[in-house]
């Protein structure tokens, strides 16, 4: 069996090495500054609460683009909803509105 050849290097392949390391330098500060722009782009959002005007429950978040960090906006959950609509047809009773105070959060009388 003969010998494996020996590896030699000819001048093309230094050069097409060389390059391929300049043309790698540049993909990766294009990369570095493509994550620079995305982590300012996601420094610059916001998220918005939206929160029940009526109950004060936060009902969901989403993101928002503007100056301050967090922002509140307000909206009516299904369950106010359901209330003010039946508040809106004098014919019918409203049902009670739901409380967040648990049970043991009530003073105790007696
Ligand atoms: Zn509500």
């Amino acid at each position: 069996m003969p010998p494996p050849p020996a590896l030699t290097v000819s001048g093309v392949e230094v050069q097409r090495s060389r390059q391929l390391i300049r043309d790698s330098r540049v993909l990766i500060a294009h990369a570095r500054e493509s994550i620079r722009q995305a982590r300012w782009a996601i420094a610059q959002q916001t998220s918005l609460q939206i929160v029940c005007a009526w109950c004060h429950q936060t009902m969901r978040w989403q993101r928002a683009a503007g100056g301050t960090r967090v922002q509140i906006s307000h909206s009516i959950c299904f369950a106010c909803f359901a209330h003010v609509f039946w508040e809106l047809d004098p014919r019918h009773t409203a049902p009670p509105l739901p409380t967040q105070a648990a049970a043991g959060d009530q003073p105790s009388h007696g």
